[in-house]
């Protein structure tokens, strides 16, 4: 089948790989009908991979149709729509159960497309492991975009904004506004901040988001900007949607006092000198947490049936799965308005 491949830093490849099978009687084998490209596969892109394998299959969103199942698959069967939690969990001991997949007791949580291990989704089809707990039918009245969206990226917007402790009247920042971070603006409407502010250092997605209804902080000057606006008293909720040291650094000074903040983002130096006397003056909560995605969805199918949430209206670039390795880079690049990039097989 075809797919795409890591090499090397910047170089994806589409290309032939050994055909994805039902290798257990619990999975499931799932034509892909549209994968998408995560922030976080970027870092493998840019060589700073969560592995040292070379040649794997990347991906770890996509909606699709079973083609195949293992003879212990119970809720789907060939011909149904699905789509594929990005956070994959063992499907047997009680935090799988309940949709908690990154809390395995089994250690089996896990996701696609980081190595060998569990190869990737953005390819022509993907098996997927204990298939009746880590993908589900797609909702009715959900479109294939919504439910892709649903697969990671919209999940992690929202755990992202529900661990900043967003209050009904309460002042929100948030950093980063990539596709996850302008969802974050967009839920923490939903979830009744009074005021969204929003930083980034590309001009486009500042405008986007103020199209969310967000105020946005021009670069460098973000923290007198919130100060003036807010009277010194900065945000009670701030959510970082990027994980790199800059804007770790910048969330937390946007903090205001008892303030929470949240960070959904990967952080790659993995060495981010934490400041403990800013956030213990200011009495600071920091949270981080990888997302069990499907936790998220009996919250999240509503609001996006409804309207009420448009994750569909992060889609900026389609193109076939053969056009990867130029999805990926205009992806890095930021090139052309690039927001989410979905690859259609
Ligand atoms: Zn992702
Ligand atoms: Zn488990």
């Amino acid at each position: 089948m075809k797919a795409l491949t890591y090499h090397a830093a910047k170089d994806i490849r589409f290309e032939t790989i050994p055909d994805a099978k039902v290798t257990a009687p619990h999975a499931a084998l799932v034509r892909v009908k549209a994968c998408g490209i995560c922030g976080s596969d970027l870092h493998i892109y840019q060589g700073h991979g969560f592995s040292d394998d070379v040649g794997f299959c990347v991906g770890h969103e996509a909606v699709g149709e079973i083609v195949e199942v293992g003879a212990h698959v119970e809720s789907l069967k060939v011909g149904d729509r699905v789509m594929i939690s990005a956070s994959v969990g063992c499907g047997l001991c009680a935090p799988c159960r309940a949709g908690d997949v990154v809390r395995c007791d089994r250690n089996a949580g896990g996701c696609y497309g980081l190595s060998h291990a569990l190869p990737g989704c953005q390819a022509e089809a993907v098996m997927v492991p204990h298939a009746d707990h880590n993908a589900a039918l797609i909702p009715e009245g959900l479109t294939y975009d919504q439910a892709l969206m649903l697969t990671d990226n919209l999940p992690t917007a929202y755990l992202g904004a529900k661990n900043a402790d967003i209050r009904p009247g309460g002042t929100v920042a948030v950093v980063g506004l990539g596709p996850i971070g302008l969802m974050a603006v967009e839920i923490a409407y939903a979830l009744g901040a009074s005021r969204v502010y929003a930083a980034d250092l590309v001009p486009e997605r500042r405008a986007m988001a103020e199209k969310l209804g967000a105020i946005a902080l021009d670069p460098g000057d973000e923290k007198a900007l919130l100060k003036e606006h807010t009277r010194g008293a900065l945000a009670g909720s701030v959510i970082e949607a990027v994980g790199a040291d800059a804007t770790l650094k910048l969330a937390l000074q946007l903090a205001g006092k008892q303030a929470t903040v949240s960070t959904i983002g990967v952080n790659q130096t993995k060495q981010f000198p934490f400041p403990m006397a800013l956030a213990f003056n200011k009495g600071l909560t920091f949270r981080t947490s990888l997302c069990s995605v499907m936790v998220h969805w009996p919250d999240l199918v509503p609001m996006v049936r409804s309207g009420r949430l448009k994750p569909e209206a992060m889609i900026s670039h389609r193109m076939p799965l053969a056009d990867g390795a130029h999805a990926y880079a205009m992806f890095n690049d930021r090139r052309d308005g690039a927001l989410k990039m979905v690859l259609e097989c």
